[in-house]
């Protein structure tokens, strides 16, 4: 929780828990085509300012816009994700307001009729599983961006890149369903992942592709009638998303503990702060003067058209989590986190798949691999070592032809050099080269020297058999094949 900022300070757990908080999210994703919403102007990211506009999305007069077919594919292919209704007829509308980022006066967009309503998706949040309603998901194209220089009054430059101009972006409005800011979390993590499985959208949130904005309220607990909400825009990480919903829930109820109201109004989230800051006072949906986009026809998604998209759609995170669980046998845990992204559960399936066995890959994934790609900032694409390698160097372990300890080493020196662990393991001598006679040696001695252990295991207490394979391991330097020492010390202690 915040508590830097005098406005929440000296708020008891008490009184705090007293009201629950209200939040639903309107999230603003990019859809990955290759061109605009209405016209052909390329929508790569970082081109030279200016150089991807035409007449259409730079609003001259006279131009007419016409409707990027895959940009309707893209956004029902994520409605139907999201278990939404896909309409067959939606309709566009022209939001009216000026500004300099917008040069038509009005941004085509989707209003009484949007493309999709009604659907939903399961977060998890405290352990429990919960669904969060989606109210609606419609399309709209962008502004373009607003770039300033400087810091002061009167040498503040104001720049406007309209290559973002027409890109094609979708909406997706929230129920208030959520009643606390991890909760918020969890939702814009789970639809981040799902869009990114249906491939809408690369949802970067530094290049602007996932925008949210977060409302929230405050009610008294047990209380069904909403209160105020304020609408917390420019929170561009997960991070602010989250400070900023704690930092509001607390000014809420700091204002209504104090007697005063909450005014409805849209507020920026201040980083360098770490508090909200008023930005207007909420204006009406009405002062949109919105109305049918004349120049565009009704959007028309034959049931047809939907079923098509729906059968293209790849499994998502949730039914790829339980069958994994079904059919490699890993746990709930491991399943979610290597059902993090496509392409890592893509490379766990590949590993099982070449005859590593799933819950070695899953736990040296986990370990070595994901902590060496993060270390050197890759990503599982760029692995330097692929699935077929790494199930290689798992029967390697699983065999007995190496040790753990060994296999941990020669992963290292896989993800230095690419090379083969067999190649590894041979150019450096690190196959199991403790003969059965010594073996045999170093587990006669431990168990001379430890007679009281003996006794232990031999009324049953199996956990300190492990001591003993410990302790043989230790004598023959890691190098023994733990199978041999595990049948060894077996056939001597029984
Ligand atoms: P507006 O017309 O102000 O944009 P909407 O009804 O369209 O309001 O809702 C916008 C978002 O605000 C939705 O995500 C919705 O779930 C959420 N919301 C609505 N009322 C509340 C409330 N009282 N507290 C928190 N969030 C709310
Ligand atoms: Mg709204
Ligand atoms: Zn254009």
């Amino acid at each position: 929780m915040v508590k830097s900022a005098p406005e929440t300070a000296g708020l008891s757990p008490e009184v705090l828990a007293k009201y629950e908080p209200v939040i639903g999210l309107e999230v603003h994703v990019q859809l990955l085509t290759d061109s605009k919403i209405f016209c052909g102007c390329s929508t790569r990211f970082g081109d030279a300012p200016n150089s991807n506009t035409c007449p259409v999305c730079l609003g001259l007069p006279g131009t007419l816009p016409v409707l990027n077919k895959r940009v309707v594919e893209m956004a029902t292919r994520a409605s139907l994700a999201l278990n939404c209704e896909v309409h067959e007829h939606s309709r566009f509308a022209r939001k009216n307001y000026f500004y300099p980022d917008l040069p038509k006066g009005y941004q085509i967009s989707q209003y009484e009729l949007p493309l999709a309503t009604g659907g939903w998706i399961e977060v998890e949040h405290d352990g429990a599983k919960k669904r969060i309603g989606i109210t609606r998901l419609h399309l709209e194209e962008d502004a373009a961006k607003n770039l300033h220089e400087g810091f002061s009054e009167s040498s503040t430059k104001a720049y406007i890149d309209y290559n973002r101009c027409g890109t094609p972006l979708c909406e997706i409005v929230s129920e208030p369903d959520m009643h606390a800011p991890e909760e918020a979390y969890a939702y814009l993590t789970t639809l981040r992942q799902i869009l990114l499985y249906t491939g809408v959208s690369d949802c970067n949130m530094e290049e602007g592709s996932l925008r949210c904005d977060a409302n929230v309220s405050v009610r008294l607990r047990g209380s069904r009638e909403f209160g105020t909400k304020v609408e917390v825009k420019n929170l561009n990480s997960f991070r602010f998303l989250q400070k900023a919903l704690e930092y509001e829930i607390e000014r809420h109820i700091g204002v209504i503990e104090s007697g005063g109201r909450i005014s409805q109004e849209t507020r920026l989230w201040n980083q360098s702060a770490n508090r909200t800051d008023s930005m207007r006072s909420k204006e009406k949906a009405h002062d949109y003067r919105y109305f049918p986009e004349p120049d565009l026809l009704p959007v028309h998604v034959s049931a047809a058209w939907r079923e098509e998209i729906r059968g293209a759609l790849p499994e998502l995170p949730e039914a790829k989590q339980q069958r994994f669980v079904r059919e490699y046998g890993i746990t709930e845990y491991d399943a979610e986190v290597l059902t993090g992204s496509q392409a890592l559960a893509d490379y766990f399936e590949s590993v099982a798949k070449a005859g590593g066995s799933a819950k070695s890959a899953a736990n040296w994934m986990q370990t070595e691999l994901l902590r060496r790609l993060n270390d050197s900032g890759k990503e599982i694409e760029a692995s330097p070592v692929r699935p077929a390698a790494l199930a290689e160097l798992l029967k390697l372990v699983e065999s007995g032809q190496i040790t753990g300890a060994v296999g941990k080493k020669v992963f290292a020196s896989m993800f230095e050099t690419s090379r083969s662990a067999a190649d590894i393991v041979a150019a450096e001598g690190l196959g199991a080269q403790v003969g059965a006679d010594a073996i045999e040696q170093a587990a006669r001695d431990v168990i001379a020297k430890n007679p009281e252990n003996v006794a232990k295991f031999k009324s049953g207490n199996e956990g300190v058999f492990k001591f003993f394979v410990g302790q043989v391991m230790k004598t023959t330097r890691g190098q023994a094949n733990p199978h041999a020492v595990n049948d060894i010390l077996r056939r001597l202690l029984s």
